[in-house]
């Protein structure tokens, strides 16, 4: 089978360029369908795997909102890029304590993944894309670094879109003075997340990092071995993504007839959700690893780790509930 850089040379030879987000689709493509990229033997650590309060809040704030919502007998619990399945497998955890035992629905493209996955989460069921949901009854859809890896578009301030070549043994993509980002798969993916909800009532979660409201530029970024890296070289041996567009998506959910709350910080949210009481209550649990759990909360929550940068925003449907964590405008 041809790598994945031999594929891009190949298609950028018979076409003379390709767009950028050919470019990441294909490359992200490869990258996680051939590994487990998590953990710290592999290139990047996520909230979930850092620790359980994370996926064990996202169960809470599931179960809150299920809870309230009359408790729908028929409720899916959805995840989009699953990575190990922990944050599910925490959640779950969480939501069975307070009586909800979901049928869980996974969205995984990477074959790599899917047998993790399974390994912990031997119940679920698995789909290849959002449309191939069934069903009728209310989902509820969490997605943690999941919009991040979806291609972007780059074009200039005129509107050109910049174009990728491969020319002296190297990637290259055009200059631009300034570069506009746009993700058509990332609202795509939004679109038909909030049409089932829509259609079928229950919420979303989706939790990322965020581009500043209103800012500009170039945020393709790769990242290996836990350290940042040419997006433009190896293209498949390494994870890009780029900064999601929240506001872009929120608009794009509302247009789709569901309600849009926050986006808030990571660690506003976490903090309104109770990981104070959470990281507490372990400890006391494990009084060996009060430092460990003391550390795992500041690193989810502090500003500047990752309480800031991420963002979480939710999506209800037409008379459900508001959802927990968000300051709601009274
Ligand atoms: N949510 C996990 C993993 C994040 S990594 C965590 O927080 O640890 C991104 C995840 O999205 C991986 O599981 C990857 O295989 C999956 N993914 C990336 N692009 C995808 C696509 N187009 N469709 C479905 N899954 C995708």
């Amino acid at each position: 089978m041809p790598s994945p850089d031999q594929r891009l040379r190949r298609r950028i030879a018979a076409e003379g360029s390709i767009s950028v987000a050919d470019y990441m689709a294909e490359a992200n493509a490869h990258y996680y369908g051939s590994r487990d990229p998590l953990g710290a033997a592999g290139d990047f650590i996520t909230a979930p795997e850092i620790s359980q309060m994370f996926g064990e809040l996202v169960g809470v704030w599931i179960a809150d909102l299920w809870s309230r919502a009359e408790r729908p007998i028929d409720l899916h619990f959805v995840e989009l890029g699953p990575g190990r399945g922990t944050l599910a497998r925490d959640a779950l955890r969480a939501m069975s304590r307070i009586g909800l035992a979901p049928p869980l629905e996974l969205v995984e493209t990477s074959p790599a993944l899917r047998e993790v996955q399974a390994a912990n989460l031997p119940q679920a069921r698995w789909h290849d894309r959002i449309t191939d949901l069934d069903g009728d009854g209310p989902l509820i859809v969490v997605a943690n670094e999941f919009f991040d890896a979806l291609p972007i578009r780059q074009h200039d301030r005129e509107g050109r879109e910049l174009r990728v070549r491969f020319a002296d043994g190297r990637y290259v993509r055009e200059a631009a003075e300034m570069v506009i980002e746009s993700s058509p798969a990332a609202l795509e993916a939004m679109a038909e997340v909030a049409g089932h909800i829509a259609r079928r009532g229950g919420g979303a979660l989706i939790i990322d990092y965020g581009r500043p409201p209103g800012s500009v530029g170039d945020t393709l970024q790769a990242v290996s071995a836990h350290e940042r890296a040419d997006p433009w070289v190896a293209p498949g041996s390494r994870d890009l993504t780029a900064l999601v567009d929240f506001g872009a998506l929120g608009e794009r959910a509302t247009s789709c007839g569901v309600r849009v709350h926050g986006p808030t910080g990571q660690g506003d949210w976490l903090d309104a959700m109770g990981i104070g009481l959470r990281a507490a209550a372990l400890a006391r649990r494990h009084p060996d690893r009060t430092e460990e759990i003391a550390s795992a909360r500041d690193r989810l929550t502090a500003p500047g780790q990752m309480g800031r940068l991420f963002k979480v925003m939710a999506l209800t449907a037409p008379g459900w509930p508001e959802p927990a964590g968000f300051m709601s405008a009274m």
